[in-house]
């Protein structure tokens, strides 16, 4: 089933990035993983063996999606900041799961 806030991929100053949803990350101990040499956003299905819910996916995603700005724009530090990108993050997911578009 399509999924309106994970996509398959998206461009960012000209480079593209791929979301791959995979089975686990981290021998089944992490939600997702952002590999900047690959322009990727891992993204797990599972963890301790669990199935993750989407929404917890979705938000997921939006954490990664920060690493991925703060890192294009050259402020690794701040990316570096788990709670800030936690928080924008969420803030992001928030955003796009309340918007409504059209007339
Ligand atoms: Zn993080």
């Amino acid at each position: 089933m399509d999924n309106k806030i994970i996509p398959k991929y998206f461009y960012l100053f000209s480079e593209k990035y791929r979301i791959s949803n995979i089975k686990e990350i981290d021998n089944g101990t992490s939600f997702g993983h952002a590999v900047y040499d690959e322009n990727k956003i891992k993204i797990a299905k599972t963890i301790h063996k669990k199935v993750i819910q989407e929404d917890q996916r979705e938000s997921t995603y939006c954490h990664e999606l920060m690493h991925i700005i703060l890192d294009s724009l050259g402020k690794t530090e701040l990316s570096q900041n788990e709670e800030l990108v936690d928080s924008m993050g969420k803030a992001l997911h928030q955003i796009l799961k309340t918007s409504v578009y059209g007339k």
